[in-house]
Order: C-alpha cells, then sequence, then structure tokens
C-alpha cells in the first residue's frame, strides 16, 4: 500500500521533503470493515494548516501520520454488511491508495452517470462550502454584486455560478488571463479581473461599477484589503479562506480595517464541515444545477499518489486550473 506520510513541519512554504512516501502490506479487512482502493484524492489548501502546529478549528497532524485529505473509490473487499465489492464510496482515507474502514463516514454515491471525481469537487466539499457561504452568509439578492476571488478555483468557481443564478452579478479575481478568460468565458462570470495585472483598484472599480455587496473571501491579503475599499453599505463577507497567506511567515497587516464600520459589513468565518445538516440540500441543488449543465468544472490532475507532493505545492500557488487532484488507480 503506498502511503505519503506528514515527515517535518513546515515553517513558510512547504516542501516536498516535508512529505515521505513509504510502501506497506495492503491491510485486510476484519468482521465490520472494509477495504476500499481510493481512485481519486483531494488536495486542498486546508491540508496547509493541519501541517502547523498553531491553534486551528482542527488539531494538527503529528510527524508520521499518513497526510489527511478525502478521496472517491471503490470497495474491494468487504466484510460489512452494508458495501459490497464495486460500490463506488467516499471517505476520508488520506493519501494513501488503499484504505481500510468500519462504514462510518463512508458514503455510496451515484457514480453510473457522475464523473467519480466530482465528488470531490463540485458537488463534494468544495461545492457545498461555495453554497453555504454564499446563501447562509452572503444572503444574496437579485441585482446585487457579487466579488469572489480564486475564482477559477474548486470553489470560487461555484460562487459565481451559484451568484449568477441567484441574479447576481458575478465578478471573478483570479491570476493571469487565461483564467480569467475561462471565468467568464466558460462560466459565465459578468466579468474577471487578473490580479496579477497590477491594476487590481481600477480594474474591480470597472468590473463592479455598483460597488460590492457580497466578498466571497479565499485569498485575503491585499486582494481583500483592495475589495474593502469598494464595499457597498451592509456589505457581507463569507470569510472562506485565506490562502495568500497560508505559507508566509510575516502575516499581511490590513490598511483598510475601516470599511469594516464605514459599510457596516457583516463578516462571518465558517467551517463547511460544521453545517453537516445542509450537506443534503447543498448536494441536491448542486446536483441538479448541474444535471442542467448550468454547473461547469475543470480539474488539474497529477497522475499517481507519488506526484501528490509536487502537485499540493503548485497548488498552493495557484499552478492549478480548477479543482485539484490527485488519480491514485483506475476504478
Ligand atoms: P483553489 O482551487 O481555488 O486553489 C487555490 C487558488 O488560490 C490557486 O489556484 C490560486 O489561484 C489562489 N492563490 C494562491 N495564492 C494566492 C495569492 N497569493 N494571491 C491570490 N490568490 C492566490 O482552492 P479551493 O477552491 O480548494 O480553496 C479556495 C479557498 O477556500 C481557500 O482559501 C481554502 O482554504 C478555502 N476553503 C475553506 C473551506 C471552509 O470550510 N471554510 C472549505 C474549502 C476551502 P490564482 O491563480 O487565481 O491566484
Amino acid at each position: 500500500n503506498m502511503q505519503v506520510l506528514f515527515a517535518n513541519r513546515p515553517k513558510g512554504w512547504v516542501q516536498e521533503s516535508d512529505f515521505k512516501i513509504v510502501e506497506s502490506e495492503i491491510p485486510q479487512p476484519k468482521e465490520g470493515q472494509v477495504l476500499v482502493k481510493n481512485s481519486y484524492l483531494s488536495l486542498d489548501p486546508y491540508m496547509r494548516g493541519r501541517m502547523s502546529a498553531g491553534k486551528s478549528y482542527a488539531a494538527p497532524m503529528e510527524i508520521g501520520d499518513v497526510m489527511v485529505g478525502g478521496t472517491v473509490g471503490v470497495v474491494v473487499e468487504s466484510k460489512n454488511e452494508q458495501f459490497k465489492p464495486g460500490d463506488v464510496v467516499l471517505g476520508y482515507f488520506g493519501w494513501q491508495k488503499y484504505g481500510l474502514s468500519n462504514g462510518k463516514g463512508l458514503l455510496k454515491v451515484p457514480a453510473d452517470k457522475i464523473p467519480l471525481s466530482a465528488f470531490l469537487g463540485v458537488l463534494g466539499m468544495p461545492g457545498i462550502t461555495a453554497w453555504i457561504g454564499l446563501n447562509m452568509i452572503g444572503e444574496p439578492k437579485p441585482g446585487e454584486t457579487v466579488v469572489v476571488s480564486a475564482a477559477s478555483g474548486a470553489v470560487g468557481s461555484v460562487v459565481g455560478q451559484l451568484a449568477k443564478a441567484k441574479g447576481c452579478r458575478a465578478v471573478g479575481i483570479a491570476g493571469g488571463k487565461a483564467k480569467c478568460d475561462y471565468v467568464v468565458n466558460e462560466l459565465g462570470f459578468d466579468a474577471c479581473v487578473d490580479y496579477k495585472a497590477g491594476n487590481l483598484d481600477q480594474d474591480l472599480k470597472q468590473a463592479a461599477p455598483n460597488g460590492i455587496d457580497i466578498d466571497f473571501e479565499n485569498v485575503g491579503g491585499e486582494i481583500l484589503d483592495t475589495v474593502l475599499t469598494q464595499l457597498n453599505a451592509y456589505a457581507r463577507i463569507p470569510l472562506c479562506g485565506f490562502v495568500s497567506q497560508y505559507n508566509v511567515t510575516e502575516p499581511y497587516q490590513l490598511r483598510n480595517f475601516g470599511a469594516f464600520l464605514a459599510s457596516r459589513v457583516k463578516l462571518q468565518g465558517f467551517i463547511v464541515g460544521e453545517h453537516m445538516n445542509l450537506w443534503p440540500q447543498a448536494q441536491q441543488e448542486l446536483t441538479q444545477l448541474y444535471t442542467s449543465g448550468k454547473l461547469k468544472y475543470r480539474e488539474s490532475v497529477a497522475e499517481g499518489l507519488e506526484n501528490a507532493p509536487k502537485a499540493f505545492i503548485g497548488m498552493l500557488k495557484g499552478e492549478n486550473f480548477g479543482k485539484q487532484l490527485v488519480k491514485i488507480a483506475d476504478r
């Protein structure tokens, strides 16, 4: 069984040497257990947080642990009557080829008409994150302007499409022309600003001429600081993440803090895993949009578990284009 272990706690940027790849015996299921061969592993920014020792909403990983992560795969052996070989299941087996489970937290997914990987992206945790943050905290109303950073990514791409479906103006912020073109032409956002072009303030004003009512915040740092100056009164900020800060040793200091009061902003951080009661509704709506062709997505797929560390670091640097996955094995 190939596994990627957490080998070293990074300070600043993650390095490939912070991981260790090991081979071990394929585990054998005991009574009540299922053995799953993972097809895809999801790579997500939160994993960087789990590599740090500081206080956060989840306990840090310990050195030597298998890296955590969501997976989708196929049951190969079952001694649990709720699962049979061939079942496609969503699990949390981490960065390894085979996983053993007592069935708890293992979810069968209908993978006959839907590609397996979608359950880790638009129809899975990132899609549900977009849905919960936008609807529960953003509370979008038709005609409002919704800005989302990391707009071509797993979460951001869904935020903009949901905003459009609610009758809002959707404005993305992304790195580079190719990502921005995709956000507008393929995902159907009204506009997208390339923050790497160096004119964010002006370009954002042009893209959001009526000001910003909802800022779905994925990036933090200087981008958030600029967005703050263009908020309308009673703007809402679902604070989803701040990926620009996960690997820095000197955190960015906000200059425009006064905007929170001046614009009477409601800002709320949220963690998608704490809202399990909303997952069925979110999943149902996302699946409906997806099957009617109104929810598009794109993936960056690294081939082979041994390439997971490199792909993970690349994702944190914005080298991914859409949801970052690792293909571990064929279905
Ligand atoms: P993405 O697919 O969006 O990938 C990360 C993207 O972040 C990169 O592609 C890059 O896009 C952007 N980025 C990286 N560094 C910077 C930077 N310095 N400045 C601006 N943009 C940068 O990842 P996800 O969709 O999985 O995650 C997006 C956000 O959502 C993250 O902050 C993550 O932590 C958060 N999240 C929060 C959850 C919650 O429960 N609160 C659950 C899931 C995700 P570009 O090339 O455009 O710069």
